[in-house]
């Protein structure tokens, strides 16, 4: 958008302060089906869905999962089995040996430093081997305690349509969102613009005209505004 385009489009849709609220509203009722895509019935579930998750469906994994932790139930299962077996019981997800290695090393250490059970602190998530920070977001944000606001490809995309960051680098997207996005929110809020960039925000041409945020979002398209 050209420059001028750009300071009217922001001064229609006033401060992201005045918006945010009215935002996650709005998705909260368009959504209120929108929850992590993910099947797991324990944290320990929960931990090895995502690190499985990275560079694949969130359907991919839960296909795979689905007889993975019928035969995978405690950390000691993991380092029970060679680890070419476990990579090809995890094979379908893709990067499988490097996902295997982080599964391994992330069971050692819960067995040796935290009695088999994934702890609870968003530093001590953080130290498990394949472990990073959108991981330890999501198995944090999971177990109703979140440290901070998930990232991904749709979070980036629908912030920065929205003007809620002008940045590029996830790290400093969330920066910009915790600041933004009342605490009490920030679990759900990544889901809702997850919900809403799969549904109406897609990536090549945004749904404006059936987006219930039409008249809050600085990049909805020129034709199809109100008035
Ligand atoms: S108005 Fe358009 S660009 Fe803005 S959030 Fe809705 S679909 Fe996306």
């Amino acid at each position: 958008m050209p420059r001028s385009f750009v300071a009217e489009a922001r001064k229609r849709v006033g401060p992201k302060k005045a918006r945010i609220g009215p935002v996650i509203d709005r998705l909260a009722v368009e959504h209120a089906d929108a929850k992590i895509a993910l099947s797991f019935t324990s944290p320990l579930e929960l931990l090895v869905s995502v690190m499985l998750s990275a560079q694949t469906t969130d359907v991919n994994v839960n296909r795979v999962t689905a007889t993975l932790f019928e035969k995978y139930r405690t950390p000691e299962d993991y380092l029970a089995v060679p680890q070419e077996e476990l990579e090809r019981d995890i094979y379908a997800t893709g990067f499988f040996r490097q996902k295997a290695r982080a599964l391994r090393g992330t069971m050692s250490m819960l067995i040796t430093e935290f009695d088999g059970e994934v702890p609870e602190r968003f530093d001590d998530l953080l130290r498990l081997p394949g472990v990073a920070r959108k991981t330890a977001n999501v198995v944090s944000a999971e177990r109703g305690n979140p440290q901070g606001i998930v990232v991904d490809t749709h979070v980036r995309r629908l912030s920065q349509r929205l003007g809620f960051t002008k940045q590029e680098d996830p790290v400093k997207i969330e920066r910009d969102l915790v600041r933004l996005v009342p605490r009490r929110d920030w679990a759900r809020f990544p889901h809702l613009l997850i919900w809403h960039g799969r549904r109406v925000c897609v990536a090549r041409r945004p749904h404006c005209e059936s987006c219930v945020l039409v008249d809050l979002c600085p990049s909805a398209r020129i034709d199809v505004m109100p008035g």
